[in-house]
């Protein structure tokens, strides 16, 4: 059987490496860390991850969900706190429908670990990848004992991140076509540690958000008691994290946009000046695959802003369509590497799009009462017509529409809404038979 390098076992690269084995291929999966299964995850300390539909049918068409499960706490809905600590609270989507807390490294531990119970997987860590010869397919690695060039493989498949060394080399081919940007906004990881009987201080079925206007909090709960909170906000901007430099800076700043939970957080002025602040890099690129050679997935073809969920979800996604393509395509790379960018590339641009927009909607709307009561309705009328208005954020988190349908679909519904939110007294008759008649009439013209 052919001979496959993953250039990258991190999440796409761990689930990558059980569909390719369970096809038969003998893969090498490099990767530039030392081995994730001999490291101690520390929850709460670690980035966690909102796990949806998408990327549970990645795992599950794997055949390894089950595996996964035992790591992941579902979330409801969205719990905002707002300055005086009052909550208002929004359910994601129909009842029992929830996204799910996951720890980056225990995910990551659990897919090599399922990974590696193939017989023809090969892991090689601390392997920097540095370069791909492309004449015969052949790759560099810096690694402890120095460089090595190790190849041929039949195939590369770069799943090395937003920085990816793969998608470096493909770079220099004539007509690549690359931008990367930088959102102007930053985050940095706290800790909200558990109560001393290991139970959560927070609840712990919803994802908390402090929506602040040009800045937000959100937790993520873990289960070990513990939550992990991610500030974003500007670099430069008033508050930012350039601006707030002194412990005395630190406690006023979230003794006034975070009261509530400002108790919760007794580590909150060390975790603030030892973690780093992170920024948030966007990726575009094409093509994403050179000749039958080569093939970029996940960060390392679209990197975008975490604002929707959706990177991971949208890697795992593109392991399971690749797979559905070299079924249908009976293993013909050629064919198979040009279908995966054409369908795959305006999904990865649309789930960019909207979560671009996500991050306004998630800092600034969800405290505007205006937004809540558009949500309200969406879900009235979706309930009693759920053939005709599936709402936008379900399409995403809770479908497999493509991307690029649900952002199409989202854009006619809010178009709908426009001119329902600006009915006169729309917040006494949002629930009438006449706002129900008007959408039905809008959606049928
Ligand atoms: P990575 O996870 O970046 O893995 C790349 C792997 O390649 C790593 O193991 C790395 O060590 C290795 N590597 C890199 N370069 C080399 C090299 N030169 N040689 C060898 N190995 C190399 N997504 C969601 O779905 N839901 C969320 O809630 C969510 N929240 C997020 C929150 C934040 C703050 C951020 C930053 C991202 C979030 N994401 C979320 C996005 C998600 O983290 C990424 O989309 C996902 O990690 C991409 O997986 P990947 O395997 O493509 O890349």
């Amino acid at each position: 059987m052919e001979k496959i390098a993953i250039v990258g076992g991190g999440l796409v690269g761990g689930l990558l490496s059980v569909y390719l084995a369970k096809r038969g291929y003998e893969i090498h999966v490099f990767d530039w860390r030392p081995d994730i299964r001999k490291m101690k995850i520390v929850q709460g300390k670690s980035i966690n991850l909102a796990l949806s539909d998408r990327g549970w049918l990645g795992l599950k068409m794997a055949g390894i969900a089950e595996q996964i499960s035992p790591v992941a706490l579902p979330m409801y809905g969205r719990l905002m706190h707002d300055t005086k600590g009052e909550l208002t609270y929004q359910p994601y989507g129909k009842e029992n429908q929830a996204i799910y807390s996951v720890s980056r490294g225990l995910l990551n531990q659990s897919l090599i670990h399922c990974a590696a119970d193939f017989e023809r997987v090969h892991f090689h860590f601390e392997h920097r990848c540095t370069d791909f010869n492309l004449d015969d397919n052949t790759l560099v690695f810096q690694t402890p004992d120095g460089q090595n060039t190790i190849g041929p493989f039949a195939r590369i498949l770069g799943t090395d991140g937003a920085f990816s060394a793969i998608r470096n080399r493909m770079m220099r081919l004539d007509r690549f076509e690359y931008s990367q940007r930088y959102l102007s906004h930053g985050y940095k990881e706290l800790e909200i540690p558990p109560m001393p009987d290991g139970s959560h201080q927070l609840r712990k079925d919803c994802l908390h958000i402090w929506p602040r206007g040009e800045f937000m909090m959100i937790a993520l709960p873990n289960p070990d008691g513990s939550f992990t909170c991610t500030l974003f906000m500007g670099y430069d901007t008033t508050p930012g994290f350039n601006n707030i430099q002194s412990n005395e800076e630190i406690i006023s700043f979230f003794s006034r946009y975070f009261p509530d939970i400002m108790p919760l957080m007794p580590e909150l002025v060390d975790d603030f000046n030892n973690h780093p602040t992170s920024s948030l890099v966007m990726v575009q690129c094409a093509p994403w695959h050179y000749r039958d050679q080569a093939l970029i997935l996940g960060d390392a073809a679209h990197a975008i802003v975490p604002f929707y969920g959706q990177g991971m979800n949208c890697g795992f996604e593109d392991c399971r369509v690749l797979n559905e393509l070299l079924d249908q395509y009976n293993d013909d790379w050629d064919v198979v590497m040009k279908e995966f960018f054409r369908i795959r590339k305006p999904a990865a641009d649309a789930i960019l799009e909207l979560a671009l927009r996500n991050y306004i909607e998630m800092r600034d709307k969800t405290a505007d009462p205006s937004f809540l009561l558009q949500k309200k309705i969406e879900a009235a009328f979706s309930a009693k017509h759920p053939d005709l208005w599936n709402p936008l954020y379900s399409q995403v988190t809770f479908s497999h529409i493509p991307y690029n349908e649900a952002l199409d679909n989202g854009n006619r519904q809010e178009d709908i809404m426009k001119g329902i939110m600006a009915m006169p007294e729309i917040e006494s008759k949002w629930n009438s038979p006449e706002i129900e008649k008007i959408i039905l009439d809008k959606i049928k013209s």
